[in-house]
């Protein structure tokens, strides 16, 4: 219940007990003008809207910011190649004021088919990890370093992962993406996304499970959920759910005991 309800409903009772009952309330003097300090403000119902109008204001900025960016990532042609095989940009979903932001490297053949990141069975994975964690999909933010899907002339079907020139060139883009929306922790997805983040190039195995700075923002790093699908080793999930569980001790979400013992 917000305060002035709260507060209506103490003076309400207050008042019901003085006319009913025989037992008048009593107060002190300091509780009366206490009371009187904010009772003017029974009008203080109007305290939460300002709140939530500035909240609501910002996510527009976000979302009208994030909408500009898109636009020139749509129209982009900087990789002649990426921009003549693509079906479509792939920019990035979920909630323009995230507090949880995931990285990955580039869109696939799915997500370049539906202009959306991680709908593959790699993007299922993570959007289960994702709920697992307590968040719906459209409560965290996801995008790549790429826009597009790095092509694969000669072929319409598989994957490849982008060049350092590729990622170079996009990464601009990915930096408005965080400068607007500003998460208080980034997740990078796979050894590629942290080269593209942090220009750094080393084995998974050292990179992983280990909090970086992007910018000042904390960045944890795990494996691309395409690595999952690949190792079903229950022991490389659980360090991909142990690296989720340091994410939300870093949110400060609680982390209920199920979520503990939980194996992906
Ligand atoms: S990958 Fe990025 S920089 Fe290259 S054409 Fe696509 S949007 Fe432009």
């Amino acid at each position: 219940m917000h305060f002035p309800h709260a507060l209506e409903t103490v003076l309400q009772t207050l008042e019901r007990i003085r006319d009913e009952s025989v037992n008048r309330p009593c107060a002190s003097r300091s509780a009366l003008e206490a009371l009187d300090r904010i009772a003017p403000a029974r009008g203080m119902e109007n305290i939460q809207e300002p709140k939530s109008d500035v909240v609501a204001a910002r996510d527009q900025h976000a979302v009208e910011k994030l909408a500009s960016v898109n636009e020139r990532v749509c129209a982009c042609v900087k990789c002649p190649n990426l921009a003549s095989s693509r079906t479509q940009t792939v920019f990035g979903v979920g909630n323009p004021e995230a507090d949880l932001m995931f990285v990955g490297e580039a869109p696939g053949a799915d997500e370049d088919a539906q202009g959306e990141p991680f709908v593959g069975r790699a993007g299922q994975l993570l959007t289960r990890i994702i709920k697992a964690m307590g968040f719906a999909r459209e409560e965290v933010y996801i995008a790549n370093i790429l826009k597009c899907r790095p092509d694969t002339p000669g072929t319409s079907y598989g994957n490849r992962p982008p060049t350092p020139r590729e990622m170079q060139t996009c990464r601009p883009y990915l930096m408005e993406q965080i400068d607007i929306i500003r998460p208080k922790v980034i997740v990078a997805l796979g050894a590629v996304a942290v080269e593209g983040l942090l220009g750094t190039r080393a084995p998974m195995r050292e990179l992983r499970g280990r909090w970086d700075s992007f910018n000042g923002t904390p960045l944890m790093v795990t494996y691309h959920p395409a690595y999952l699908l690949r190792n079903q080793s229950p022991s490389e999930k659980r360090k991909v759910w142990e690296d989720m569980m340091r994410v939300l001790e870093r949110l400060e979400k609680p982390i209920s005991e199920k979520q503990r013992n939980y194996f992906l």
